[in-house]
């Protein structure tokens, strides 16, 4: 096992036989000198977060550091819609009232996406799967061109994050948004700007935040114990307490340790 130490001013991960830097926060990345480890296999990061956890964040730092495309069905789903293609028309309506999309029309997206040049030294997958019929594909795909997935599930403690999302508050007036916790208004209860009572946005209610993280569950759970039973590895990363900063540098870990 390679373990990193403080010599270095930045982190390196090997992939998909290209070596790559990570640079730590209020750090130059630099280029290590070791010649790349030409047997790493592509990879597919498959990424899961509940509410909260930041996954969107994470999703895009790792494409960033690692030059590799984070591919979110949602993105891909809206585009369409704009485009206002036949997928597009299709969707739309049920994008519109939060409905699941029909797996076979997510799947051959998921599918075309694959086919493009840019995902062939890896790839970030964002929302997807999203059912155990999207998992059985997706796992058909990797193995008929080779890709091996590394499939890390965000995870927040429920209390964190509620506090962290109840505690909102938002100035109707001005727009401002304060944190009970984090970024009190400096009289409670009225904006600093000009003194308008602030209000609690509907979405970060308790009760409509509980039920986003137990449809979460609900629909995340199946899927898990999917890759369980096929033997895959699901790796559990805190993302409760640190900063975007500590939970990028864990999943870096995960990728090297592989
Ligand atoms: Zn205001």
């Amino acid at each position: 096992m390679r373990r990193t130490n403080s010599r270095t001013p930045a982190e390196f991960l090997e992939f998909g036989n290209r070596q790559v830097s990570v640079p730590k926060t209020e750090t130059r990345a630099e280029r290590v000198t070791q010649p790349p480890e030409s047997s790493r296999a592509v990879l597919a990061i498959v990424l899961f977060g509940s509410p909260g956890s930041g996954k969107g964040t994470q999703a895009k730092l790792l494409s960033a550091s690692l030059s590799i495309p984070q591919i979110s069905t949602g993105d891909m789903l809206r585009a369409h819609v704009r485009q206002g293609n036949a997928v597009g028309t299709a969707v739309e309506s049920k994008l519109k009232a939060g409905i699941l999309v029909k797996d076979d029309v997510v799947n051959s997206l998921v599918a075309e996406r694959l086919g493009q040049p840019d995902t062939a030294r890896g790839f970030i997958l964002d929302g997807y799967p999203r059912t155990v019929a999207q998992a059985e594909t997706l796992c058909g795909l990797l193995k008929s061109r080779g890709t091996q997935e590394l499939v890390i599930h965000l995870v927040v403690d429920y209390n964190v994050i509620i506090a962290r999302l109840t505690g909102r508050r938002q100035c109707p007036v001005c727009g401002t948004l304060y944190n009970l916790n984090s970024r009190a208004p400096k009289v409670p209860g009225v904006c600093d700007l000009e003194g308008a009572p602030l209000m609690v946005r509907e979405d970060d209610r308790e009760s409509v935040i509980r039920e986003r993280l137990d449809a979460y569950q609900r629909q995340t759970c199946p899927i898990l114990d999917y890759f369980r039973q096929k033997g895959e590895q699901i790796h559990d990363v805190d993302a409760s307490h640190d900063q975007p900063e500590a939970v990028f540098r864990k999943i870096v870990g995960l990728i090297r340790e592989r």
